[in-house]
């Protein structure tokens, strides 16, 4: 029997949802499209067994194609990433940061991260999470000196004045909403000089570390965490890596049996997919073309009046500040609309920001998703013209529904393959 027919209100919504992945252009810089073999994977009957424990070792009888499985995932990550060791297990990029975190501190200590509002993660430190509640984060910030010509970097004397004061044992670097390349060699020399590990947590530009379109985070820091699903294109999880042999023990115990149970076989079988799909030629061309994407954004919105953070981009996002062009269009507004014509992006404050995290001045944009179905610059550049008729519609009805029929155009013309 089929969904369909054994519970049609869950199919009629999984078949409504494919459409609107069809018909709207999706610019989350976090989202992307699996292929159709990594959902295959992924939804198989591997979701069925219970394997608590690592290859070889495990806690239940009838793991062994489980253990095949579990290790190729592993030597296909340290191969993505040049590095030694894996752990394929942490179910969310959340969860493999908690685990790190589990495996490093004890209840009270102090690490080094961006201030969240910079663009960093909940994780890194905010008060609502555990590594906020349990830890004590340390930040350092942006260059917020608008004259420099490195506005909207990484403030390195920042980073180094937060090390030198706090002496942190972590220092972690890597962001959620960062359009410029990391610097992880510069980060490494502060970190040697203060004794303290480095810790890129890659989730944003993973893919882009994988196809060759971002500098690795190997062999600079010695832990990264990542999540799959984003530039990486694979189902919906999280990895951790390292070069130490006797940070990775520590690891695996932090993931199990420090914080989770049973892993997501099929879930991991799905990333052994993807990882297989990073290694391939094809993915470095993809990667390359995300980038190329959105420096081409980057520029058409500029040329129409916009400021974007630090002046542009070097990976697949955007920081659209609205101010210079409507003073008056919150990020959350300009969303909505967005969302009317069928562009799918997320609102998010901006450097000097003057409204609340639930209005903010800004959009943040990737071109991640866009890239896997096939979208080129040119096609980059006639979206970014709907963007600005959005923008400046004032809300109008009549702008927007043209806006929406382009954006239906463009998105019948790039057939989303794996639906
Ligand atoms: C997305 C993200 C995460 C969390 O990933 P989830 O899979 O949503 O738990 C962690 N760190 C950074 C930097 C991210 O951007």
């Amino acid at each position: 029997m089929s969904l369909a027919e054994t519970d049609p209100v869950i199919a009629d919504l999984i078949a409504k949802e494919t459409v609107r992945q069809q018909d709207t252009l999706e610019m989350i810089a976090s989202e992307n499209h699996a292929s159709h073999e990594v959902m295959e994977a992924q939804g198989s009957i591997l979701t069925n067994k219970y394997a608590e424990g690592y290859p070889g070792k495990r806690y239940y009888s009838g793991c062994g194609f489980y253990d095949e499985i579990e290790q190729i995932a592993i030597d296909r990550a340290c191969q993505l990433f040049g590095c030694k060791y894996a752990n394929v297990q942490p179910h969310s990029g959340a969860n493999a940061n908690f685990a790190v975190q589990l495996a490093l501190f004890n209840p009270g200590d102090t690490f080094a991260a961006i201030e969240l509002s910079n663009g960093g993660h909940l994780t890194h430190g905010s008060a609502v999470n555990v590594s906020g509640k349990w830890l004590k984060p340390v930040t350092y910030r942006l260059v917020e000196d608008e004259s420099r010509s490195d506005w909207g970097y990484i403030d390195f004397d920042s980073v180094e004045a937060v090390m030198k004061e706090h002496r942190p044992k972590v220092l972690m670097c890597g962001y959620s909403a960062y359009p410029r390349t990391i610097d992880f060699a510069k980060f490494r020399a502060i970190a040697d000089k203060y004794d303290a590990l480095l810790w890129a947590d890659i989730a944003h530009v993973a893919g882009l570390i994988a196809g060759g379109a971002h500098p690795n985070a190997f062999p600079h820091c010695q832990i990264v965490t990542t999540t799959t699903h984003k530039t990486l294109r694979g189902p919906r999880g999280g990895l951790i890596l390292t070069d130490d042999e006797e940070l990775s023990k520590r690891f695996n115990k932090a993931v199990f049996p420090g914080s989770q149970g049973g892993p997501l076989m099929h879930v991991i079988a799905a990333k052994a997919v993807a990882f297989g799909e990073g290694l391939k030629p094809e993915f470095k061309t993809y990667s390359a073309q995300v980038v190329a994407n959105a420096k081409r954004l980057a520029k058409e919105l500029i040329d129409r009046g916009y400021k974007l953070a630090s002046r542009g981009t070097d990976n697949h996002l955007i920081l659209i500040d609205l101010r210079p062009v409507d003073a008056e269009l919150t990020g959350k507004t300009a969303a909505v609309w967005l969302e009317q014509v069928g562009i799918i992006a997320n609102m998010n404050t901006v450097p000097n920001e003057t409204r609340s995290p639930f209005q903010t001045s800004g959009i943040r944009m990737g071109t991640p998703a866009l890239t896997t179905r096939g979208l080129k610059e040119n096609d980059i550049a006639q979206i970014a013209g709907i963007i600005d008729r959005t923008f400046r519609s004032k809300g109008d009805q009549t702008t927007l529904a043209k806006c929406k029929q382009d954006v239906l155009a463009i998105c019948q013309k790039f057939p989303m393959k794996h639906a």
